[in-house]
This record gives structure tokens, sequence and C-alpha cells, in this order.
């Protein structure tokens, strides 16, 4: 038999990778299809431009986290035959009998004119360009947030502009600069709970907010918004729309891309035999790191008692949970599921570090399966 992930161990889905090798190699033989091979630690990729993280210390190699019996095939996935049961990469057709999507959300800057020459931190050449942008920078105004209300890590370009406003104090340069928070949002968080926690922290450290704006276009040096607002930059930091990719988006599993999946067990919706986790999924959670793991469970579970006829299936709750930034060396915690709203916390100092911690044991931790 064979179970075809595309990509699964890439992102934190991996765990889904890795516990499948409870199935015995008689029973499947799993083949992980992956674009680039290399797995990048994305939450990593906030602290790149403060030069607080070493680059090299969120990038391995895909291969040496897989179990040795499952196959890797670097490639693009480019297009998926749910009717023949094949996907297509690189030119050839790799039949399948189970498949697994978890390709995650993709950049997609060409959606806003002008998106291309202002700075990111969302992928590492950008982050580290922004790196490179910083330590030149000499004061001005600064803009900051989502070009779109979808994107991966909602609370990222939050703790960036907290975590910006320390790195500006540390550098002298904060008298010199304005600090400027966009959303499309009507807060600046999509989520009451933690807008209510970083709304007071943001008029504490006189970082300025233009809400509801809604990004359109960049020309030159100045932001516009559906409706006329605008926003003049000397530094602009837009974490761009994001979208499935083409292959995805072709295969016609979702209403907008986004693949449509049960929200307990992650079956995708009017199909057989295929599962969906983290990022590339529509559900109603955020797409962070912590849910595609948390979803794993689920997809390896409906994996292993499809393939045997039997066996129990434990779905996914719903749970999220977030570590978030909130500079000044301190972080505060996001926690729900569907049926409990769960819990916050005034920002402290246990969390900054749990979150450090968190960080530092990734590699042995998620992408192996261990926790
Ligand atoms: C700056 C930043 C900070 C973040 N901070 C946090 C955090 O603190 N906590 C948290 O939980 N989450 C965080 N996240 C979000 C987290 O990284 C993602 O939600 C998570 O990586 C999603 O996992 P995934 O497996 O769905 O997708 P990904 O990790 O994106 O993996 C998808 C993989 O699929 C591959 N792929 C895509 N298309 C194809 C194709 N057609 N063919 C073959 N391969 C393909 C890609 O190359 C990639 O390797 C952060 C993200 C960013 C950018």
């Amino acid at each position: 038999m064979l179970v075809i992930s595309i990509s699964a161990t890439a992102g934190p889905s991996g765990r889904c990778c890795w516990r499948s090798r409870q199935l015995r190699a008689s029973e499947a033989h799993i083949q992980v299809i992956d674009t680039t091979g290399q797995h990048v630690y994305q939450p990593g990729l906030l602290y790149l431009p403060f030069n607080q993280q070493d680059p090299h210390g969120i990038v391995r190699p895909t291969r040496r986290l897989l179990h040795k019996r499952i196959e890797l095939l670097e490639g693009t996935v480019e297009s998926i035959d749910v009717a023949a049961r094949s996907v297509a990469v690189s030119g050839d057709s790799f039949a399948y009998d189970w498949l697994v999507l978890a390709t995650g959300a993709q950049l997609e800057p060409e959606r806003v004119p002008g998106l291309d020459g202002a700075h990111h931190f969302y992928d590492m050449e950008h982050a580290l360009g922004l790196r490179e942008t910083l330590r030149n920078f000499k004061g001005g105004r600064i803009v900051v947030g989502p070009a779109r209300k979808t994107y991966k890590c909602p609370s990222a370009p939050l703790e960036f502009v907290l975590l910006l406003n320390d790195h500006l104090r540390r550098q002298g340069l904060r008298e010199r600069t304005e600090l400027y928070y966009f959303s499309p949002h009507p807060a600046i968080f999509g989520g009451e709970r933690l807008a209510r926690i970083m709304q007071p922290l943001f008029e504490a450290r006189g970082i300025l907010t233009a809400l509801n704006f809604n990004l359109e276009e960049i020309d030159n040096s100045t932001l516009h918004a559906h409706g006329g607002a605008s926003l003049e930059f000397d530094l602009a930091v837009v974490v761009p729309p994001h979208g499935v990719g083409q292959a995805i988006s072709e295969a016609g599993l979702g209403d907008d891309g986004w693949v449509s999946a049960d929200p307990y067990t992650l079956e995708v919706t009017a199909q057989e035999q295929i599962f969906a986790l983290g990022d590339v999924t529509d559900l109603d959670v955020p797409k962070t790191g912590a849910v595609a793991h948390y979803q794993a469970q689920a997809v390896v579970d409906g994996l292993v008692a499809g393939i045997r006829g039997a066996g129990r299936v434990r779905p996914y709750n719903g749970r999220v949970m977030c570590l978030v930034e909130t500079g000044e060396g301190r972080a505060t915690i996001m926690s729900f599921d569907y049926d409990k709203e769960g819990r916050t916390s005034p920002p402290n100092r246990y969390y900054h570090w749990a979150k450090a911690v968190v960080n530092r044991l990734y590699w042995i931790t998620i992408p192996t399966g261990r926790v």
C-alpha cells in the first residue's frame, strides 16, 4: 500500500509522518514530497531582523528529520488528480491510495501592486534583508501590518512591532522613529482577548495605529488602502497576502482555495482517502504550527484506522496554544479550543522564557513526534 504525504514533514505537520511509522512496512509505503528538502522553523524568523537568532539554527535538511522507512522525494507537486488518485511531480505521475495535504500557506506578494518592494520577515530571504535594512536605519516612520486578514501566525506582526520598539530603544533611535501598526481588522487584533492585552501595550509605547486599513497598493513611499486612506513611510514591513499555491488551488478542494476539511477528523470534504492539516485548510482556527501539530494525531489515527479497517480515531478538538511576545522580555499566552474559551494571561517573564525553551527544543521534540 502506498501512502503519499505531500510534504507532511516539512512543517509541524511532520508529526503526522513520524507517527505514521506505527504502520508496518508491509502495510504502507510512506512517501513525502517536498519542494525544497529543507525544513525552516518559521517561528524563528521573528527574531532574525533583530539579530537575535542564528539563521542556521532554524533550518534542517528534511531527510534528517524523517524516519528511515519514509521515502523523501524532492520536487513540487504540480497537480493533483483526485479521480485518478495521482499527483504530478516534475512531469512524473505518482499514484497514491491515501493522500495527506500539508502544503501550508504560500506568500503571494504579487496580489498587491508595489508590494514586491516592501519588507517582511515571513521567509528567510526577506527576514535577512530586513535585518540589513534595520542595521542601516537612522530614523523616520516605520509602518508594519498584514496586507490581508488571513495569514499564518496572526500575532506575529504585533509581536514584531513590540520587539522592534525594544530594538529601536536599544539603538537609541526610538525618539527619532514614528511607529505605525496598520490592520484590516477594526481592532489591532482579530481576536478580542489578545486585542485587549495588546492595546494598552501599544498605547504605553506610543505605537500609533491605522485600523480597517485594507491595503490596495503601494506606490513609492505610500501605502494606499481601499476607501482612500493612505500612510506614508520610510520603511514598510508588510505581511504579504497568503494563498494555497497552484496545485491545491486547481484541485478545487475548497471554495476560495483553502482546503475544506472536517474540523474533527481532518478528512477532506467530499473526497475519499484524503486528509488535510495545517495552514492549507479552511478551518476556523489560526494558521499556526501548534495547530498543525495537534491536528496530526487525528490524521494519523484516521490513516491507521482506514488502512487497517479498524481503530480508534482521537478527533482534533480545536486546540490552539500560542505564546506571544509582548516586548521588554515578557510574553503572554493564548489558548482555547472548539468548546472552551481558554485563557490568556497578563504579560510576564515566565511565558517569554517558555517560548525561548519551546524554540530551542523544537528539533528534538516536534518534527520527531516525541511530543
Ligand atoms: C514569522 C512567523 C512566526 C511564526 N510563529 C509561530 C509561533 O510562534 N507558533 C506557531 O505555532 N506557529 C508560528 N508560525 C506559523 C507556523 O510556522 C505555520 O503555521 C506552520 O509552519 C504550518 O505548518 P504546515 O505544515 O501547515 O506548513 P509549512 O510549515 O509551511 O510547510 C509546508 C511545506 O510544504 C511545501 N510545499 C508547498 N507546496 C508544495 C508543493 N506543491 N509540492 C511539494 N511541497 C510543497 C513547502 O515547501 C513547505 O516545506 C509562524 C510563522 C511565521 C512566518
